[in-house]
């Protein structure tokens, strides 16, 4: 095929598309690899990495409000925003090299320029330059979404904008129910910020088990987080250096910053998808794959966020490693999406894989619920008023642990272990000859020995 420049151009130098130009490249293969923004993605640059940064800096104060309990007196602390900015973007510029040097290292090329499709095989790049490769990888990621384009969306900030305010927000108005709007709304009340939160449905993070969505519902009002359902923000005005965000309810709310976190959009638009032939899925708004990330056109592929399937880093990186290993390592690699674990970075953490007790239920006719809910050690000599929630569903002709399911400190590096056992098929016998470790919260794992509940469905006539 001489008249190829390349083996792989990949567009996007995100998650899913910096692992599968290192690895095509380890393969071999001559690949370049397209960015227009900065070399990491979304995750690295403004998402997960600075994301989890805030995140541990609003636990600090939680540890400094702790702290008198435990006898330690801290006179006045004091919290200064702009030092938290400087050296998480610090941070991130050096993971940024890190991730540059690490592409260059295997052999692939970065360009910093947009690519757009000219034809099947051609890119066109912003800087001028046109490629021919034989085989394209789309990984161009997802964008935030705006919603409908109520009056005053121009003062609305979205998960782009947040990593960069001047100064803290004394108050904010979170839009939005899901991971992004929950992760934030913590940090900025952790830090000390009045948050409001408005949801339109009845109850935060729809999909997820609803003891879940309940117990973080309470203790995020706990927290002093205020939570407003059944409402949406329609309309947001701005006098000087406030904003006055008038919601559906005939309420309104004043606050120093207005943020949505309603979602994302795979990055579809403008690519000249069309002159590729690479079709969309109606259904979602992504690039259509198959369990190979194969689009409908046979030498282009599209893995992570683009392809709307489970939007997470993890996800896009295997996709994208699957991908590399499919074409350049003659190995075909599907990525099994099922019991993908994941956890909210809300406080206090959500950590969860496999079914909720509903689908649980909808699937299964005979299911054991076990349930815990207790004061963590800590909270006893703090005096912090939380409760952990730890909920184990249990196929009860099986008896495999088909879904597990944590609100409380941790939760997130719980989960990550627990997902190893749900994936191995462990049943709740396995769970119960594990010895605790002690004293830990997860040892509840280990030592619910009777069902909360039990539900018994009996076969149709
Ligand atoms: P991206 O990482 O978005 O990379 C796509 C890249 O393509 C971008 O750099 C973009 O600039 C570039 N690009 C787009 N079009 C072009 C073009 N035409 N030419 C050249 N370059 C182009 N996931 C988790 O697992 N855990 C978390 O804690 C977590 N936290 C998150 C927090 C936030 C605030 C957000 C927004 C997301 C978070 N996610 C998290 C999701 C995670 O960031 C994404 O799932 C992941 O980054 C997807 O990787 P990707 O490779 O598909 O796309
Ligand atoms: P989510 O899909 O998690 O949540 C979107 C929220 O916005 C939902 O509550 C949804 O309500 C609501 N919503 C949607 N459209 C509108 C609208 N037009 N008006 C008002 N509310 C609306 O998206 P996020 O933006 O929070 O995050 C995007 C994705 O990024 C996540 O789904 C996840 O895949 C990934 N992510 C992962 C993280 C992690 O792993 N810790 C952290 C951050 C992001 P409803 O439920 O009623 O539809």
């Amino acid at each position: 095929m001489a008249d190829f420049d390349l083996d792989l151009f990949v567009i996007g130098g995100g998650s899913g598309g910096v692992r599968a130009a290192r690895i095509a490249a380890d393969y071999g293969a001559r690949v370049m690899v397209a960015e227009e923004y900065r070399v990491g993605g979304t995750c690295v640059i403004r998402g997960c990495v600075p994301k989890k940064l805030l995140v541990y800096a609003s636990h600090v104060h939680h540890e400094i409000e702790d702290a008198a309990g435990f006898g330690w007196s801290i006179p006045s602390a004091t919290f200064d925003w702009a030092t938290l900015i400087t050296n998480k973007d610090k941070e991130i510029a050096r993971l940024e090299a890190a991730y540059i040097s690490n592409v260059e290292k295997s052999g692939a090329r970065i360009v910093k320029a947009r690519a757009v499709f000219e034809d099947a095989h051609t890119l066109r790049l912003s800087s001028g330059e046109s490629v021919r490769s034989k085989y394209i990888l789309v990984a161009t990621g997802a964008a935030p979404n705006h919603g409908t384009a109520i009056p005053g969306i121009e003062h609305v900030i979205s998960s782009n904008e947040v990593f960069y305010l001047p100064k803290q927000p004394r108050r904010i108005v979170i839009q939005g129910g899901g991971y992004i709007a929950l992760e934030f709304a913590g940090i900025f009340a952790g830090m000390g910020s009045d948050v409001t939160l408005v949801y339109r449905g009845d109850n935060i993070l729809r999909g997820f088990d609803e003891d879940v969505r309940k117990h973080l519902r309470a203790e995020m009002e706990k927290a002093g987080i205020n939570i407003l359902t059944g409402c949406t923000v329609s309309k947001v005005d701005r006098h000087g250096d406030e904003y006055t965000s008038h919601l559906s309810n005939g309420s309104s709310v004043t606050s120093d910053q207005v943020m949505f976190a309603i979602g994302r959009h795979p990055n579809v638009a403008n690519l000249g998808l069309e002159k590729a032939g690479v079709a969309i899925n109606p259904k979602n708004g992504g690039i259509t794959v198959d369990g190979y990330s194969q689009t409908s056109v046979p030498h282009i592929y599209a893995v992570g966020d683009v392809t709307n399937r489970v939007n997470l880093t993890p996800v896009a990186i295997r996709e994208g490693h699957a991908f590399a290993d499919t074409i350049f390592g003659n190995r075909p690699t599907r990525v099994d999406h099922a019991d993908i674990p994941t956890a909210v970075f809300s406080q206090p953490e959500v950590g969860t894989v496999g079914l909720t007790e509903a689908e649980a239920r909808a699937r299964h006719s005979h299911v054991d619920v076990y349930k815990a809910e207790f004061r963590p050690m800590k909270a006893t000599l703090s005096g912090r008023d939380t409760r952990i929630l730890m909920k184990l569903i249990v196929d009860g002709i099986s008896d495999r642990v088909l879904g597990c399911h944590i609100v409380g400190p941790e939760a997130g590096e719980i989960i990550q272990v627990v997902g190893v056992a749900v994936k191995l098929k462990a049943t709740k016998a396995d769970f119960d000859a594990t010895i605790a470790v002690h004293p830990t919260a997860a040892e509840e794992l280990v030592t619910m020995r009777k069902p909360f509940a039990r539900y018994v469905r009996e076969a149709a006539e």
